[in-house]
């Protein structure tokens, strides 16, 4: 790393989006930067690396933009994790809690080889229940899920106790 930089520096902080009263970590302003996108995937390709996997597996949509580069990098396949409807032929889904209502995750169901080595990414742990629904959808399909890595890691909400694996985040709120 050129220099040492620190990434909460780069992460927006808006208010009431994207309803009144919450508060939403915003990475744009970190990916726009040349300089902090490249330490923040440095970063995520050694923690990465040393969990060995075959394929990283991103979440709609904002997991896909580490997820996709780091596979490349790191010489593994990328897999999608996709909202319903969007993903063609036979899909194996999984419905999860929101805090509000319910959402639905999909992968195809030939996306994984039995025992293949699978890292889950996403941008944000908030409650941990996009990405313990991603590591049970996965589990469906074959993989062994060896480990989850996010941007940012909302540490009050306790998203980290929902998850039986290895967890690593680069920047963390308490
Ligand atoms: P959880 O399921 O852990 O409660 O919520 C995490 C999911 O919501 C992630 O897919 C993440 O993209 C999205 N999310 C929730 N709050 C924020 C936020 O403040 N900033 C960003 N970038 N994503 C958020």
């Amino acid at each position: 790393e050129p220099k040492p930089l620190n990434l909460k520096d780069y992460i927006r902080e808006v208010p009431d989006f994207p309803k009144p009263g919450i508060l939403f970590y915003d990475i744009s302003t970190l990916i726009r930067s040349a300089d902090a996108w490249q330490v923040a995937t440095g970063r995520l390709a050694r923690i990465i690396s040393a969990w060995q996997p075959d394929i990283l597996a991103g979440i709609e949509s904002r997991g896909f933009l580490t997820a996709a580069p780091l596979a490349q990098r790191l010489g593994c396949g990328f897999t999608m994790l996709r909202k319903p409807g969007k993903l063609p032929g036979k899909t194996i889904s999984l419905k999860y809690g929101l805090e509000y209502g319910e959402d639905e995750l999909h992968i195809q169901e030939d996306a994984i080889k039995s025992g293949q080595r699978v890292v889950v990414l996403d941008d944000l742990l908030a409650t941990g229940g996009t990405l313990a629904a991603s590591v049970n959808l996965l589990r469906k399909v074959g993989a062994e899920v060896v480990g989850a890595s996010v941007l940012i890691e909302l540490a009050a909400l306790k998203g980290r106790e929902k998850l039986d694996i290895p967890l690593n985040s680069l920047i963390t709120y308490e």
